[in-house]
């Protein structure tokens, strides 16, 4: 780098850590490429009410070249990161295409772990992405719609959903899915007998959502269970087929939807970093969220492993991989490398922990806040209004926090969940003039 040029800093992902790293280097001297595969930054945490007919994709979906306007050190490409060169300086693209950096930010998250459990990859659906939400919406709607012209296949598990995994995200699907059936799915199929349908949460652990205080987790429990989700505690599922899970007991559960939410781990692009990983991939920093040996290079989000901290998973010193933490050790990134820039040492992450929250269903949500923040536990409706408060505040997009809001306030007025669409990738025999049909099926 000639004294002219300025500094260069890559940073891989536009999650809740690689955009908070954007932001607060606004103004700093530097040049900033912030990559991702997707145009989009998707706020995760909502992403099942995108697949219960809630919200809109686009409502919790924000593009990346809106939020990066105002950044007039930084420029979006879109491109999927395949693999980095820690002595060459560079990212590599999966179109061939290489980022050099001066300053490296790994931020690309987590993907779901199936615990190399057979059939999982291959049958279940998982909640990462806009896209991977609107697809299990999908297929949910038109098991219904199966079910209206064959409603024998109901006995046979063709509406059973299956979730596997009762932490908060596989809770809120089952509180949002029994919602949908019963007041959107009753209404739209007056022929079938929508109290059929199932909704069956699996764990493989004895409580719901393990990392909650011992109250809450039986709030959560009971609240579930009255509302109709069968939550099955020490269930390990062991084998997945095209329509039945085998539980490690011998039972088996015919179902027509399978949700996978039993567990992260790193995303694989911690592989190219060339380091012993540490547990469920995550790559093991320095306590500045550095690479250890490896100038200019930081890790963020759910990707960064044990970090010398206290260990609040339980584990071996990484934070949990929440939003919160992956926001702050962005913002973390961003103070080090302005640090460094400056000549000055950089500074230990600390994790400021708020608390954590997440809700069950209609009124029902659950919030624990932690000791720094007076360690109050609210649950029923106000854990609720505490939860779409945050929620509120934290949704990238003034446009996106307001069509949440009104989504959820017209939901709660008519218990209306409007985005029941079957929208699927295209089909090019739908739209487009093709071969004329066989004589007979068209106007006969
Ligand atoms: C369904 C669900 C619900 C959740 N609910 C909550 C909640 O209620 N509260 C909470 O605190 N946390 C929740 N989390 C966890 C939270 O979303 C994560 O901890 C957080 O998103 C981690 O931020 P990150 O920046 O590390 O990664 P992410 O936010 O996952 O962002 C990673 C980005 O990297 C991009 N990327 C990945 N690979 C590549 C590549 N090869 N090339 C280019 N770009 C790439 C992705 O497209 C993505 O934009 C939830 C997660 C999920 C999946």
């Amino acid at each position: 780098m000639t004294a002219t040029e300025r500094t260069r800093v890559v940073v891989v992902g536009a999650g809740f850590a690689g955009l908070n790293v954007v932001a607060s280097l606004r103004g700093a001297p530097v040049d900033v490429t912030l990559v991702d595969q997707r145009n989009y930054h998707t706020f995760q945490p909502l992403l099942y009410q995108v697949a219960t007919a809630a919200l809109d994709a686009g409502d919790v979906a924000h593009q990346v070249r809106d939020v990066l306007r105002t950044n007039l050190n930084a420029r979006f490409v879109l491109g999927r990161v395949v693999g980095i060169d820690l002595d060459a300086r560079h990212v590599a693209l999966a179109d061939g295409d290489q980022l050099p950096y001066d300053h490296l930010v790994v931020a690309p998250g987590a993907v779901y772990h199936d615990f190399g459990i057979p059939g999982v990859r291959e049958h279940a659906y998982v909640l990462k992405s806009a896209a991977e939400a609107l697809a299990l919406r999908a297929h949910v709607l038109k098991r219904f719609e199966e079910a209206a012209r064959d409603p024998d296949a109901v006995d046979a598990g063709l509406l059973n959903v299956v979730i596997v995994g009762a932490g908060p995200t596989g809770v809120e699907m089952a509180g949002a899915l029994v919602e949908l059936f019963e007041h959107g799915m009753r209404s739209d199929f007056p022929e079938l007998d929508v109290g059929r349908a199932r909704v069956i949460l699996l764990e493989a652990l004895d409580t719901v959502m393990p990392p909650y205080t011992e109250a809450t987790r039986a709030y959560v429990g009971k609240v579930l269970r009255a509302r109709g989700v069968d939550v099955r505690l020490g269930a390990v599922v062991e084998e997945v087929t095209e329509d039945r899970v085998r539980l490690k007991d011998g039972s088996e559960i015919a179902y027509g939807t399978l949700v996978w939410a039993a567990g992260v781990r790193a995303h694989p692009l911690a592989e190219a970093l060339g380091v012993e990983l540490g547990r469920s991939g995550r790559v093991p920093v320095a306590d500045d969220l550095s690479l250890p040996e490896r100038p200019g290079v930081w890790i963020a989000g759910d990707l960064a492993g044990p970090v010398g901290a206290p260990p609040l998973d339980g584990g071996e010193g990484a934070y949990p991989q929440v939003a919160q933490v992956a926001i702050q050790q962005g913002k973390h990134v961003a103070y080090g490398i302005r640090a460094h820039l400056a000549g000055h040492p950089s500074r230990p992450f600390r994790y400021a922990d708020r608390g954590q929250m997440a809700i069950v269903g209609r009124s029902a949500g659950v919030a624990e806040l932690s000791p720094a923040w007076g360690g109050f536990r609210f649950t029923g409706l106000l854990g609720w209004l505490a939860w779409l408060f945050v929620h509120l505040i934290y949704l990238p997009g003034h446009q996106n926090r307001l069509r949440a809001f009104l989504g959820w306030a017209w939901e709660w007025v008519t218990y209306d969940r409007h985005a029941r669409l079957i929208l699927e990738p295209i089909d090019r025999d739908l739209d487009r003039a093709g071969p004329p049909p066989p004589r007979g099926t068209l106007g006969a």
